[in-house]
């Protein structure tokens, strides 16, 4: 412990700043930005203006691709990747473990002639095929086919990869099986994507602002993540292995004081930020804000938002970056939902939105009541969307990590609902009342049949509890792991969404036909159906306090309190019909994702336990021991010098040595089980007995090292690796 500690203290008072950090008087940010991107203005440029124009068609309105582009775009890119110093190219896609994989390939080709040329066609720019056998399908390929393959995502571009180590060019792809099987996270999101631009241009239809424009839906993802100095990374295999602490006493001063939140940025951690922000802008990856977190050595980077499949693959660059910068810098970037127990877990706050390019953010309250009575429906048709499928906004943030977030005492809660703001749910809510013409001060809020005036939205009114929220012009959903892919989510968002629009236009197509009832009539009536079946979803209240618990209880509304709970949802039959209607998962592949997600959980919980045990085993009993043995010297020195020793915190360590030893047997007893009939049910086995034989152990470790002196404690302390840095 005492020789680590040195090093990570001179490693911070010694830093020295490594390049000349980015300055916009030496390097504009027009000159940097985008710098590495195969971006429209280089294709521009470089390709033919029928090919180039064909392209831009297919990114900006949806249509299908005209293969014969192909060609001249890999010409091109290759053209443009060699004057950057590729040698390689790679097919980067996104397999359901939530990383990002690349397989490489050079594009040197011999040309049978003892020389060699640089190869790249239309061919292996469309079309790659890794070794799919490792990645994991569910069960998807043995019963299909056995290979994948990566498929070029024309609506995303390429970008080069420049490293001290290398070059090369990455080729965003969508990985699928040979059968059309989806085996990765792209594949369902860009089918997303197509389903709510159809079902929401039929809604803007409804209200006339249907400007043959695509609806699209943005991400803009808030990622947080905790730094600390790679000394302490090193000594402390739990971190490393599982990328979370399986044990450490809650030091003397936590977050209490919020004294880092918003504070000063230390200045080796101001330079590693500054660093990642420059990879990102040569990546193109518009980010803007960074800051301290509440937790201490908890840190922000936040992007501008961008069209989902975009922000999707970025936000894979900003953790990718995030972790490759920070060894570098001499820390350990950790992305883990919950690295230290009683300090604030990391998420990323998704803030979503559907735009078009003339009416932007479908969410902003407009200037018109026309324009109004399309964002209540619009919201409206949301809130039955998160009541109806909350369920699966918690099936789809499921994962071990994240578990100790929501269902624990933190941020958000795991039951699904919505906040509004106390401005719009009172229009709700007069909708719901039918008390159409209800007035508040000063003529604001008047929601008269033809009359809404401009709604002025309170949206500085923050609530920082609650899972879905709206903010002004967007909704921040905040249940999203800081580990996790944004795919999963939006996908869920965007069917949810489309189903929900459908509804609300069937609805109001029923009531306005042969001019029975006008737009603004039959809109605040839908509203009123959804709010009377669906209202009780939204909620304004304090989302930690245990009577929410309570009172969502009395609501109904679901409360999935672990991955072994929400996982299930993905087979419920409701949520396969959805998924189905609008193409976007076949059952199969819902199924094989279900089983996925359970394999990889019940892997993470086996390793920790293989960890936690071996940790306490290896580490932390021989310490104990030792101490436990100089006391016990120490008190045969006293009683031989004719003194009666106190003994009590021998007995104290003996006692506690005992416990700590009888808990690594009763958690390494249920270990050994290992015939399950599912790996649902080895999920909920793993969730309801080895986890809590975990904390048994730490509770047993975590009291030793109050106890057992400092210079034999063999593991950096959270005070050690918290506020060092
Ligand atoms: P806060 O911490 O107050 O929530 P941040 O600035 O950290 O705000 O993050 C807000 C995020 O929301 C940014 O990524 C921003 O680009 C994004 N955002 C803003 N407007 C929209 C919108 N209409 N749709 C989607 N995302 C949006
Ligand atoms: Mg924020």
């Amino acid at each position: 412990g005492y020789q680590t500690r040195q090093n990570a203290i001179n490693a911070v008072t010694n830093y020295k700043p490594i390049d000349k950090p980015l300055n916009f008087a030496e390097t504009s940010p027009a000159e940097i930005y985008g710098s590495n991107v195969f971006s429209d203005k280089v294709m521009k440029n470089m390709l033919p203006k029928d090919v180039y124009k064909s392209l831009m068609a297919t990114k900006k309105s949806g249509e299908a691709i005209d293969s014969s582009i192909a060609g001249p775009v890999a010409a091109a890119m290759k053209e443009w990747a060699l004057a950057k110093g590729a040698t390689h190219y790679t097919h980067v896609f996104y397999p359901l473990t939530g990383l990002t994989a690349e397989k490489h390939d050079g594009f040197l080709a011999p040309d049978g002639e003892g020389g060699a040329i640089a190869e790249f066609d239309a061919k292996l720019l469309i079309q790659g095929e890794p070794d799919a056998s490792s990645f994991p399908s569910g069960g998807l390929r043995a019963t299909f086919e056995a290979r994948g393959y990566t498929a070029w995502d024309v609506t995303n571009p390429a970008y080069i990869l420049e490293n001290p180590n290398g070059t090369f060019l990455c080729i965003p792809t969508a990985f699928i099986s040979w059968k059309g099987h989806a085996l990765d996270k792209k594949t369902p999101l860009l089918r997303a994507n197509q389903a709510i631009n159809k079902s929401a241009t039929r809604f803007l239809g409804l209200f006339g602002t249907d400007n043959g424009e695509m609806v699209v839906s943005n991400a803009g993802p808030e990622q947080e993540y905790f730094l600390l100095d790679r000394n302490f990374y090193f000594a402390r295999p739990d971190l490393m292995v599982c990328g979370r602490t399986l044990f450490g006493a809650k030091p003397a001063k936590g977050q209490e004081l919020d004294d880092h939140y918003f504070g000063a940025i230390p200045r080796r951690v101001l330079a590693y930020m500054l660093e990642v922000e420059r990879e990102l802008y040569k990546l193109g990856v518009p980010v803007k804000t960074r800051h301290n977190e509440v937790a201490p050595g908890q840190f922000e980077i936040a992007p501008i938002f961008e069209q989902a499949n975009l922000a999707t693959d970025h936000n894979q660059m900003v953790m990718t970056i995030l972790k490759s910068v920070a060894k570098k810098y001499g820390m350990a970037c950790l992305l883990h939902e919950k690295p230290f127990a009683n300090i604030n877990g990391s998420g990323k706050h998704l803030n979503y939105s559907l735009s078009t390019p003339s009416q932007g953010s479908l969410y902003s309250p407009g200037d018109t009541p026309h324009e109004n009575m399309q964002f209540l429906t619009l919201t409206a048709a949301t809130i039955r969307a998160v009541e109806k499928y909350g369920k699966l906004l918690r099936a789809v943030v499921a994962s071990a990590g994240n578990d100790h977030r929501l269902g624990a005492n933190e941020a958000p809660p795991a039951i699904l609902s919505i906040f509004l703001g106390g401005e719009l749910a009172e229009i709700f809510n007069q909708i719901e009342l039918g008390d159409l013409k209800g007035t508040k001060a000063k003529g604001m809020l008047r929601v008269g049949v033809d009359t809404l005036p401009p709604l002025p939205m309170d949206s500085g009114d923050r609530n920082r509890t609650s899972p879905f929220a709206f903010t002004g012009n967007r909704f921040e959903f905040r249940a999203v792991g800081s580990n996790q892919s944004i795919a999963g989510a939006q996908v869920a968002l965007n069917t949810m969404l489309s189903e929900s629009l459908d509804y609300v236009c069937d609805e109001i197509e029923k009531l306005t036909k042969g001019k029975k009832a006008k737009l603004n009539e039959a809109c605040q009536k839908v509203i009123q159906g959804i709010m009377k079946k669906h209202g009780h979803v939204i909620f304004n209240g304090d989302g930690y306090a245990d009577a929410w618990q309570k009172e969502a209880k009395k609501r109904g509304l679901p409360n999935l309190k672990t991955t072994a709970d929400a996982l299930p949802v993905l087979m419920d039959k409701d949520v396969i019909e959805m998924f189905e209607k609008y193409s976007v998962l076949s059952k199969d592949e819902l199924h094989s994702r279900c089983e996925i997600y359970h394999e990889q959980y019940n892997q993470i919980i086996l390793t920790e336990s293989l960890m936690c045990a071996k940790v306490a085993k290896t580490i932390i009993l021989p310490a104990a021991i030792r101490y436990q043995g100089e006391l016990a010297d120490t008190a045969a020195s006293i009683k031989a010098a004719g003194i009666e020793p106190r003994t009590t915190l021998l007995q104290d360590i003996t006692d506690k040595l005992r416990d700590l030893q009888e808990s690594i047997v009763a958690l390494e007893k249920l270990m050994e089980k290992d015939n399950f009939k599912s790996v649902e049910a080895e999920a909920v086995y793993k969730t309801k007995k080895v986890l809590p034989a975990m904390l048994a152990v730490r509770e047993i470790v975590d009291a030793l090292e109050g106890v057992v002196a400092d210079d034999l404690w063999p593991l950096p302390s959270y005070q050690e690796m918290l506020f060092i840095k």
